[in-house]
């Protein structure tokens, strides 16, 4: 079958469909192409998310979408560690194959055509007609708006891999999960560029995960899980990349709009994408119907301006402590953990945000003491990395 949209979003997951919702709303023609049999399935993800963040994306949660909720993080260093209330952000676990639906039923509530089982096997530009021509096994698509939502394997394919790191994932049955909070551990020499995470996600249930650069993910988190308890029941496994590179400095390319993963809108401390990759394809929706509607002084680029406005600084922040965080070792982050007051601990609980959270970051990394300490420790490097 051949058939023209107003535009193509390859990619049913959370950037490309709220992307197509927004499309829809503002009465523009949209098909979303995911290759996977379910939206929402297989899941990729820790879920964890702000409702603050959800409610920003137009999103309020079913119930059956949410599993738990998170009350306090424990951040963890090889021998230290310090505890964090997370109260004020409303942090939540949601099942991604719920919220992705849900999300889903909002884009073609609004009108958008959402075809699953559509792998996209070739996407061409016909410079003469200054159209896309985009093919599944069954059918072509014809349209003048390619949105690139295909997550981080479009990333893979387009930028630098220094950026990419493999996870695994396991969602585990276990009583010794704490119901309501979330452990994050750094160790420089089992995680290396990143660390191990508890995220408890309720019943009784937890997804238990580890990611480093060039680590077995499969025996380091089984190794991190007997670390707490041996008793354990696995209920599933996922192995994937994550991106910490940060974003790209262009997500527009003429017609080719590139959104969430795709654009490397993941944050590069945590890789957590849910909020602002989401944002990304809310933005790029908008700009998109605007420029196709002719509005006055609309450019596509906009969007990259407007995601840029938002969470710009933030990923630059987020960009300059993951550097030094690479930078040290093992006993320098202890020693930094050391340093960490009960009064930051309280600031941290009080000011902190899930979604900005370089000021949490600033207050363990950026106080004087801790300044001076990793001066003394990086020497030239921390001013070639404050350059
Ligand atoms: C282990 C792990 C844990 C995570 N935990 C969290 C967390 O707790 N909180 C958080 O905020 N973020 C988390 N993230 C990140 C978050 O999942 C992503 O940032 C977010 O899902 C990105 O959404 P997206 O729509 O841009 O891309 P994706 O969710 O990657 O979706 C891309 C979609 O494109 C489809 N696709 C790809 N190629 C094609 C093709 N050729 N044809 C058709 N369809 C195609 C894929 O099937 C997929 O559905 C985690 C990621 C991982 C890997």
């Amino acid at each position: 079958m051949e058939k023209n949209f107003d535009s193509v979003v390859v990619g049913g997951s959370i950037s490309g469909l709220l992307c197509a919702r927004e499309i829809s709303r503002l009465g523009l023609s949209v098909a979303v192409l995911e290759e996977d049999y379910e939206i929402g399935s297989p899941e990729h993800c820790g879920g964890l998310v702000s409702l603050d963040g959800l409610k920003k994306l137009g999103i309020i949660p079913s119930n059956r979408a949410i599993l738990n909720e998170v009350n306090k993080a424990k951040i963890l260093s090889a021998t230290k560690g310090f505890e964090v209330s997370t109260n004020r952000d409303n942090i939540t676990v949601v099942d991604r194959r719920e919220l992705d639906k849900q999300v889903a039923y909002q884009a073609q509530k609004f009108g958008s055509e959402i075809r699953t089982k559509s792998l996209v096997t070739s996407i061409n530009y016909d410079s003469g007609k200054k159209e896309y021509v985009i093919k599944t096994k069954d059918d072509i698509f014809y349209t003048k708006f390619f949105i690139d939502a295909r997550g981080i394997t479009s990333l893979i394919n387009n930028s630098n891999r220094d950026g990419v790191l493999q996870s695994a994932q396991y969602e585990i049955y276990a009583d010794w999960i704490i119901p309501d909070e979330i452990i994050v551990k750094f160790d420089k020499v089992k995680y290396p560029d990143f660390f191990a995470w508890i995220i408890p996600s309720g019943n009784g249930k937890g997804k238990i995960g580890v990611a480093g650069r060039k680590i077995n993910t499969l025996q380091t988190l089984e190794s991190f899980i007997e670390s707490f308890s041996s008793k354990y029941s696995i209920i599933r496994k996922i192995y994937a990349p994550i991106w910490i590179g940060g974003p790209l400095k262009n997500f527009v390319f003429n017609n080719m709009i590139l959104v969430g993963d795709a654009a490397g809108q993941t944050k590069p401390t945590t890789a957590g994408g849910i909020f602002s990759c989401g944002m990304g394809g809310i933005l790029a929706g908008n700009h998109l119907a605007r420029y196709k509607k002719n509005v006055v002084n609309s450019s596509l680029n906009d969007y990259e301006t407007d995601w840029y406005l938002i969470f710009g600084k933030e990923f630059q922040r987020m960009l300059f402590f993951r550097k030094i965080m690479q930078r040290l070792d093992n006993k320098s982050i202890d020693a930094i953990f050391s340093l960490i007051s009960d009064s930051d601990i309280a600031e941290i609980s009080k000011f902190a945000t899930f979604d900005f959270h370089s000021f949490a970051l600033s207050k363990i990394l950026g106080s004087k003491k801790a300044i001076k300490l990793i001066s003394a420790l990086l020497g030239n490097e921390f001013r070639h990395i404050l350059n």
